[in-house]
């Protein structure tokens, strides 16, 4: 086997990789935050990888896509303002902008050579972004949140890298205060938070972040993510008012489509393994 025709992400701290036989790299650069990476793939289509991590495939985006949008779009009672806090592949906004009632959506990424490679590479990620409802924004979204008004957004989606480099302080208390003072009434935030297997610590760090800038009802839902370490993934939900009441019945009659997420799978991504239940009560 040449190791080569492969690429391959390590998960060092549990001694770990992922690999993707791959026909060709396509592009590589060095932009002013990190560097971007496209190869073509025996079998995932096209493969975005920043700084050694995976980002984005072809095959299997929809997943992630669409969880990080739908449950807590469909957990609000009536989101119209929704902020996408990196996400520059563009797939994530393509979902929000499929629910009728979301009047604007911006999506604020701090690299807009992650957007112009997406255009490219990953053109059906990209189709709304001429979406008369959607805004791209190239800054820092820690700064577009330390500045923006008080009450003026719904929902929060912070779609990230990991907490690194620029995603560092997207992880943090201060960044979290900041969200929840822009976040309406019935605010809401979710954020991808990584592998329960393998960064257990890195979740429970980040939900009593978000706990002591005030947010309340925290609920992490899980669901599949191969090209990701340990192919299983999360995103954690927090509120700033209300426990979250699930919009059950516009859920099961969403006028749009989807690949993974449906009512049942809102449901049932919500459920807690055991050694997370553990974990949480020993906090
Ligand atoms: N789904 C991916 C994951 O979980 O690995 C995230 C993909 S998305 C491409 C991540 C984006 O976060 C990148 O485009 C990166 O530029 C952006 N990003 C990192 N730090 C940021 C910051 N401080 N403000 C805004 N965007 C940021």
């Amino acid at each position: 086997m040449n190791p080569s025709q492969w690429f391959t992400e390590q998960a060092p701290k549990v001694e770990s990789a992922f690999s993707l036989k791959i026909k060709r790299k396509l592009h590589e650069e060095q932009s002013e935050f990190q560097k971007l990476e496209i190869y073509e793939t025996e079998s995932f289509g096209n493969l975005m990888v920043i700084d050694g991590c995976t980002m984005v495939s072809t095959r299997d985006n929809f997943f992630y896509h669409e969880m990080v949008s739908h449950p807590v779009l469909f957990s609000h009672p009536d989101p119209q303002r929704v902020w996408i806090i990196g996400g520059g592949d563009c797939g994530t906004l393509r979902e929000v902008l499929k629910h009728p009632n979301v009047r604007q959506a911006i999506q604020i990424d701090i690299d807009e050579r992650v957007t112009r490679l997406s255009e490219i590479y990953f053109p059906e990620l990209c189709e709304s972004n001429n979406d008369p409802r959607a805004e791209l924004k190239f800054i820092d979204g820690i700064q577009w949140v330390k500045n923006a008004a008080p009450g003026s957004v719904d929902i929060i989606i912070v779609d990230s890298t990991d907490p690194a480099g620029p995603a560092e302080g997207l992880f943090s208390k201060a960044f979290y205060q900041d969200c929840c003072k822009c976040l309406s009434e019935h605010g809401m935030i979710v954020q991808q938070s990584e592998s329960a297997l393998y960064y257990l610590d890195l979740i429970g760090e980040m939900r009593g972040e978000m706990a002591l800038a005030g947010f309340q009802h925290l609920q992490t839902l899980f669901f599949p993510q191969c090209i990701y370490p340990s192919g299983w993934w999360s995103a954690t939900i927090a509120c700033k008012g209300n426990q979250p009441v699930f919009r059950e019945q516009d859920a099961v009659n969403k006028p749009f489509d989807t690949v993974y997420y449906n009512a049942e799978i809102h449901q049932a991504s919500l459920a807690q393994p055991e050694f997370f239940k553990k974990a949480l009560a020993a906090k």
